[in-house]
């Protein structure tokens, strides 16, 4: 395991940025999620750590040592792609063999490599198919084991999961989970699976428009979003975003006024300056309480159970909110309902999309 630093890497294609210039600093062992929308650089992010493709600018530091110029063989990491990439005419074995024939380790090491990884990865009554013989899991479990074959300091992983069905997901979601605990491999992974980001990272990084949005552990980043743009890419279902205006600011917090004209409070410290101007409030679906007084609401769209839980789903003035209600309550389609939020949970952005500081209790 080694630590990942990433000093203004940038990546222009012709004229366009696909990376801005990007600083990133991965510990030693840990698991970090890069997330974001389609086309925001997650991918060429990794490629550029893993030596795939060139950088335009800036530095890949692995284990403090600069390999920007070295080749992907040379920099110690090892990648696993959404296809899985596997050689089709080589057995399971020889798949996860290759790395080290490369490599020109003696035979007898290989083969008890092989042996091992195939214990930990429940590949060892495969080893002689063909990858054409095996299950969408087991293809990605090999493409894993020839990655970790050569014991790499880092494990890249684009999208891994993405082509296996749910229930699948769902099990190899639990086998990388314990897999990262067994080996402590610096493992640095993009999904658009929030679920996978939530469950699996140590700290997630979210991107946009080739930029780093934000660095946190998963509920910092769900609990307190730095921007409009993290708010709509961290949370299922995702974080009301509501058009307001700002009515008042002071020490003890901001009110702001939705475009009905009711007002709530915001525990959020607010310039003065900023009064009257638009803002962004955000308000996730299980802060959100039934109030009649509350400012709340609308008719009711859509119902949701989820068994445990269920969501409801307002027209509201135009926009929607989704609140999430318990699941033994009964709606009907047409009804209003009205919610209400407590001061503390709200969070508000300004005009440019930062979220104005939180007032702590
Ligand atoms: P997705 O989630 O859809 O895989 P991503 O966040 O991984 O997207 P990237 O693949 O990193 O996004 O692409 C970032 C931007 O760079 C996109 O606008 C993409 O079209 C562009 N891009 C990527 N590779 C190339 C290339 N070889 N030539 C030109 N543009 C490219």
């Amino acid at each position: 395991m080694s630590t990942v630093v990433v000093q203004a890497l940038t990546k222009r294609f012709g004229t366009m940025a696909a990376l801005e210039p990007t600083d990133l600093s991965i510990e030693s062992g840990e698991f970090v999620v890069i997330v974001g929308p389609s086309g925001c650089g997650k991918s060429t992010l990794l490629r550029a750590i893993a030596g795939l493709d060139a950088p335009s600018d800036g530095r890949v530091l692995i284990g403090g040592r600069d390999v920007t110029a070295l080749a992907p063989a040379e920099r110690d990491v090892a990648m696993v792609f959404q296809s899985y990439a596997l050689y089709p005419h080589l057995t399971v074995a020889e798949n996860i063999a290759f790395p080290l024939r490369m490599a020109k380790r003696d035979r007898r090491d290989i083969a008890a490599k092989v042996a091992e990884i195939a214990a930990l990865l429940e590949l060892d009554t495969v080893l002689d198919r063909r990858p054409r013989a095996l299950s969408g899991g087991q293809r990605q479990r090999v493409s894993i084991g020839r990655a970790m074959a050569r014991d790499p300091a880092v494990l890249l992983l684009d999208e891994p999961l993405s082509n296996l069905d749910t229930s699948l997901r769902v099990r190899m979601r639990h086998e990388l989970a314990r897999l990262h605990q067994r080996l402590g491999t610096t493992m640095i992974y993009v999904t658009h699976d929030q679920i996978e980001a939530m469950t699996l990272a140590n700290r997630i990084v979210v991107m946009a428009q080739g930029r780093v949005e934000q660095v946190g552990a998963p509920l910092d980043l769900y609990r307190a979003p730095a921007t409009v743009r993290v708010a709509e890419t961290i949370g299922s279902p995702a974080m009301n975003l509501l058009p307001v205006r700002i009515a008042r600011a002071g020490a003890a917090g901001a009110a702001v006024m939705l475009p009905d004209g009711a007002t709530c409070g915001v525990a959020a410290h607010v310039p003065a300056e900023a009064v009257g101007g638009a803002a962004t409030l955000g308000l996730r679906p299980e802060h959100l309480r039934p109030d009649p007084q509350g400012p709340f609401g609308g008719e009711v769209e859509l119902f949701e159970r989820l068994g445990p839980l269920s969501f409801v789903h307002l027209g509201a003035g135009g926009g929607r909110i989704v609140a999430q209600l318990p699941a033994d309550w009964h709606v009907a389609l047409g009804e209003t309902i009205r919610f209400a939020i407590d001061a503390t949970k709200a969070q508000l952005f300004a005009a440019d999309g930062a979220a104005y500081p939180r007032i702590t209790p």
